[in-house]
């Protein structure tokens, strides 16, 4: 998963973890599978070799298995001799230290190797932009600020005007002539002398479907921390839409940078811009001149079946023709304008609609978080050969499917003319992976992340920027996955969901503390739960410095006798 918590859980349901009660009967066996997550190690010698004193720490210490992360498993079909060389080092070092590699990969939610396969895999959302020819080119045409005193030039004494609100005027927030333009901007600082340390300005603004807009401010810091919990949102009726991370671009002290994220709107009629702090503990920070606009930009436009894309005029009733009229478009990660061949029947200064599919997407700190389609059916194929030559490569017993997380879908003509909900789409998507698996050999045994298809989690309606709604997934998926269970807030309700519903289990615990309290508590969530099978030490910061603890402690008889007197 991808590590990040959405702000509003932070915010909104920020209520601590759930009271472990002691368990009516101790465990007195060890869990059958003891793993580590190896995170972050790439295909490189030096890597190659982190891994491997990671494999020997495991097996000196009761572990059993390791999860395969970051290797780009699900593109092995375009991997280099090398590259293969490496992964069966791995796989034979496992072997010699009785170590279980168990592969993850086939990511939806995080695009994955079938992304770098090809772009127009993703998921879409249907707009139209408006252009104009000019010099042989078509352009886009930008629409005006819809932000009301976005240059944060007028004020009074309750605050700027036009805004919802800015967090405690006067005490957080404060009018500031440190501007990017203009005299004034606002000023945030103290933040983290007040519970959840927001320090945020939000505006409402009216929007139209079907439209790309894009949501941009000048910030400027100084000594601030945590940088992480910067972001800007755009939230609505209960959902956040979209959202950017705007680490590690701005650094904790730094001059006006411009911050900038886009949006597509399928189909709201109003949404909340929030910019600021979550969580901000010290130093200060400045925002100044926000914007929001119709922005026509013409990347990530997908071609692909169920991703129609026509040009009409908007001054005469005329359709043009791809490739004769106007150059063909691609799917490219930055196109800036369409080109007109010789011969083109649009005329300069004519203004034009482009009406298309385009790719939403959540900015993290590494890039784009970009969404697949699960109803294009080149993705299973392409899967199908990923997980085929993997097989050739490593004779894998387990493979764990990353289905975390799915931010956006369901919005392209693929995934509407089914007439079935997301959650059947998620389903059946998960389904035929299973189904790769077990044509390649039916001994594989198939697992897959939690959230998704847990209704304390993220199978639910109004989940981020998808359109449908994931209620129910669980229903569709076949009954022998096993379930692998990653929310410490709601390890225990999700544990015996799952158990409750016939699936074996698994604990994704630890997540980078500085102690093991948390897989302490996964213990004893895991021992009240028929058919857990499973926990792993789980690191998303290449973090492994308890992982002997952690070995001793998950294979030790009866973890009474280990003391978990702080449970
Ligand atoms: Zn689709």
């Amino acid at each position: 998963m991808c590590a990040a918590l959405c702000f509003f859980a932070i915010v909104l349901t920020c209520q601590g973890q759930e009271t472990v009660q002691a368990p009516q009967k101790q465990y007195k066996e060890p869990l059958k599978d003891r793993w580590f997550f190896s995170y972050g190690y790439k295909r490189n010698r030096k890597d190659v070799e982190k891994i491997k004193s990671l494999i020997d720490i495991a097996a000196e210490h009761g572990l059993n298995g390791m999860v395969l992360s970051s290797f780009g498993l699900d593109s092995i079909t375009r991997w280099n001799e090398k590259d293969i060389a490496l992964l069966k080092e791995v796989a034979a070092y496992c072997e010699k230290r009785q170590i279980e590699l168990i592969p993850i990969g086939f990511s939806v939610g995080c695009g994955g190797g079938a992304l770098g396969h090809d772009r127009n895999f993703a998921a879409a959302l249907p707009v139209s932009i408006s252009l104009k020819a000019e010099a042989g080119k078509l352009i886009p045409v930008s629409g005006e600020n819809l932000v009301k005193n976005g240059d944060l030039e007028q004020s009074s004494v309750n605050g700027f005007k036009e805004y919802e609100f800015h967090d405690r005027p006067g005490k957080v927030s404060f009018v500031d002539r440190m501007s990017s333009s203009g005299n004034y901007s606002i000023r945030f600082e103290n933040f983290g002398n007040f519970q959840h340390g927001l320090a945020r300005i939000m505006q409402k603004v009216a929007v139209k479907p079907g439209r790309v807009y894009r949501f941009s401010f000048m910030l400027k810091t100084k000594n601030l921390q945590p940088i992480s919990g910067l972001k800007a949102i755009v939230y609505a009726n209960g959902r956040l839409l979209t959202s950017i991370y705007i680490y590690p671009k701005v650094k904790p002290t730094q001059e006006w940078t411009n911050v900038s994220l886009e949006y597509i709107n399928f189909d709201e009629k109003e949404v909340s811009l929030y910019a600021g702090i979550w969580k901000g503990e010290t130093g200060k920070f400045w925002i100044d001149d926000i914007k929001f606009s119709e922005e026509g930009s013409l990347s990530d436009i997908v071609r692909r079946e169920g991703t129609p894309l026509k040009l009409r005029s908007r001054d005469r009733d005329v359709v043009f023709v791809e490739g004769k009229d106007f150059d063909s478009i691609k799917c490219l990660k930055e196109l800036r304008h369409i080109s007109l061949p010789l011969g083109s029947s649009i005329r300069e200064g004519e203004n034009l609609e482009l009406s298309c599919y385009k790719i939403p997407y959540v900015g993290r700190s590494w890039g784009k978080q970009i969404s697949l389609c699960m109803s294009n059916p080149g993705l299973y194929d392409y899967w199908e050969a990923q997980a085929k030559m993997l097989y050739q490569v490593i004779k894998y017993k387990r493979f764990l499917l990353s289905m975390d997380e799915i931010r956006n879908g369901g919005g392209c003509i693929s995934c509407r003319k089914r007439s079935i909900s997301m959650a059947r789409i998620l389903g059946d998507c998960i389904t035929r992976q299973y189904t790769i698996f077990k044509t390649i050999d039916p001994k594989i045994e198939v697992m897959i992340w939690s959230d998704m298809l847990d209704p304390a989690h993220n199978a639910h309606n109004k989940y981020h920027g998808v359109v449908g709604d994931f209620t129910g997934s669980w229903k569709y998926v076949p009954n022998d996955v096993t379930i692998v269970c990653w929310s410490h807030r709601i390890s225990n309700r999700s544990l015996s969901f799952f158990s409750g519903e016939g699936f074996h289990t698994f604990g994704a615990a630890y997540y980078d503390g500085d102690d093991l309290t948390n897989p302490k508590e996964w213990l004893v969530s895991l021992s009240k739960t028929p058919n857990a099978d499973g926990i792993m030490y789980t690191s998303w910061k290449k973090k492994y410095r308890l992982l002997v603890e952690f070995g001793d402690l998950v294979s030790e008889n009866d973890i009474k006798e280990k003391g978990e007197s702080g449970l």
